[in-house]
């Protein structure tokens, strides 16, 4: 398989890491179906109209998302967040940080369990469509976010490490109005260990 990386997919639909029924029970195959096919796949499919011609057509896609606004913005950075997003489930998920993260994490919230709370909260009273990030700054520090739309913490010079999905997309067929229920079933597929070496990658990129 080509490995495929946020640089390079900013006109590549990224294929789903895992089979579409891998998350089930808590995120059917029909939801992974309509979100990566037809969701993810779309914002992939109009970027590619709305930059065809310009400057950005040879872009990565990540310098597209910091460098545009509108239309160019919202495609880029909902392609950007898919992938993300995406990436960081699993069947196989373990639950908790280690090392460096846990550590950051028990400092800064208490615990995982917290941390978790806490992101469940955000999740649940974000008005609308949008993204709930953990993301941390070049020091290392946490910071939960909670973003409209297609926002994403790069536009704030934060490196993200997890984002929850919460537009009704995400979770309708599934559990209909219900995205408490949503958040607080995803957190079984949400895999730390992907979060972990999210982490100690940007620890070690701003290392002086
Ligand atoms: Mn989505």
């Amino acid at each position: 398989m080509t490995m495929t990386t946020l640089a390079t997919v900013a006109l590549t639909v990224a294929p789903l890491p895992y089979a579409y029924d891998a998350l089930e029970p808590y995120i059917s195959a029909e939801t992974l179906h309509f979100h990566h096919d037809k969701h993810y796949a779309g914002y992939v499919t109009k970027l590619g109209e709305l930059i065809e011609g310009t400057h950005y057509a040879t872009m990565p896609l990540e310098e597209i998302v910091l460098s545009s606004d509108g239309a160019i913005f919202n495609n880029a950075a909902q392609a950007w967040n898919h992938v993300f997003f995406f990436e960081q489930l699993s069947p196989h998920a373990k639950h908790h940080p280690t090392g460096a993260l846990r550590r950051a994490v028990e400092d800064t919230f208490g615990s995982t369990d917290e941390l978790k709370r806490r992101m469940t909260t955000a999740a649940t009273t974000l008005f609308g469509s949008g993204w709930v990030w953990l993301a941390t700054d070049r020091d290392g520090r946490l910071y939960i976010i909670s973003k409209p739309n297609a926002g994403t913490p790069l536009s704030d010079d934060l490196t993200p490490l997890l984002a929850i999905d919460v537009w009704e997309h995400a979770y309708y067929i599934d559990y209909r109005n219900a995205r408490k229920d949503a958040i607080d079933k995803l957190w079984n597929v949400i895999d730390w260990s992907k979060v972990d070496e999210r982490y100690i990658a940007c620890l070690n990129c701003n290392m002086p």
